[in-house]
């Protein structure tokens, strides 16, 4: 077996909305265990190289093995559900974050302390209240301005955000993703070490996931 070192810079640490997941043509599917919070959710957490390409699938020997991590199992379904279809028990999901690029990371975490330590930095910020101190709530059909949700992440979490927008049915973008930077052991967010755009446009909508609120109504 060639052994390749991993060398990485830093980590993105993504989360996902699940109110725009679930708002395309293409919808969603909740896990078999119901319907996730109205909650950001881990999307995955990405050894990055600032100089280097991405590097994805880094050992493909090192598969994913759910018995390593069934201590952490109530605290996965809850932080780090998947909203693909079908509908599964988020396994696959976790399998494809750990293979892709959990492996790229093997210097620094073994299965265990990779998920561990995405738990860790999911609980260390609350961005949906983060938000919501801002003024900024999951309401449809309501905008903000892109740069309006960006300082309010920047102030309550500290750091800059690179944000990713999609689209609903009728092309309206929304938030779907937000990434933040951790550092090369997971221990703590940083300012990103490298700046890359986003995906979304100057006016953005926040959707609600759940019972839709009307704007009109508020
Ligand atoms: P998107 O095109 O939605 O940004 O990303 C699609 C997929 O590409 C993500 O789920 C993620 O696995 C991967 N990806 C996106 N950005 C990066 C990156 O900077 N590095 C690596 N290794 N993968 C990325
Ligand atoms: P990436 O390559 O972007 O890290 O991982 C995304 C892959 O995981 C996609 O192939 C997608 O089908 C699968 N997946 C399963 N559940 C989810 C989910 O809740 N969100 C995202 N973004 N991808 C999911």
């Amino acid at each position: 077996v060639l052994c390749v070192a991993q060398d990485y810079d830093f980590l993105y640490f993504v989360q996902q909305w699940p109110g725009a997941l679930c708002d395309t043509k293409v919808s969603c599917c909740y896990p078999i265990t119901g319907k996730p919070a109205a909650n950001f959710s881990i999307h995955g957490l990405w050894p990055i190289s600032s100089s280097k390409k991405r590097t994805d699938f880094c050992d493909r020997e090192n598969h994913f093995d759910y018995s390593k991590i069934s201590d952490l199992s109530n605290r996965m379904q809850v932080s780090w559900p998947s909203l693909s279809c079908p509908s599964s028990n988020n396994t696959k999901f976790w399998s494809h974050e750990w293979e892709k690029h959990g492996t790229c990371a093997e210097s620094a975490f073994d299965q265990h302390k990779y998920f561990e330590a995405a738990l860790n930095l999911k609980d260390s910020v609350d961005l949906l209240q983060v938000l919501k101190n801002a003024g900024i709530e999951p309401v449809d059909g309501k905008l903000y301005s892109l740069d309006s949700v960006k300082e309010a992440i920047q102030k309550g979490v500290g750091f800059v955000p690179r944000l990713i927008c999609n689209k609903d049915i009728s092309k309206t973008s929304q938030l779907k993703e937000v990434y933040l930077c951790a550092d090369k052991n997971a221990s703590t967010l940083i300012e990103c070490p490298i700046t890359r755009g986003g995906s979304c446009p100057s006016k953005i909508e926040f959707p609600s996931f759940g019972s839709p609120t009307p704007a009109a109504a508020l």
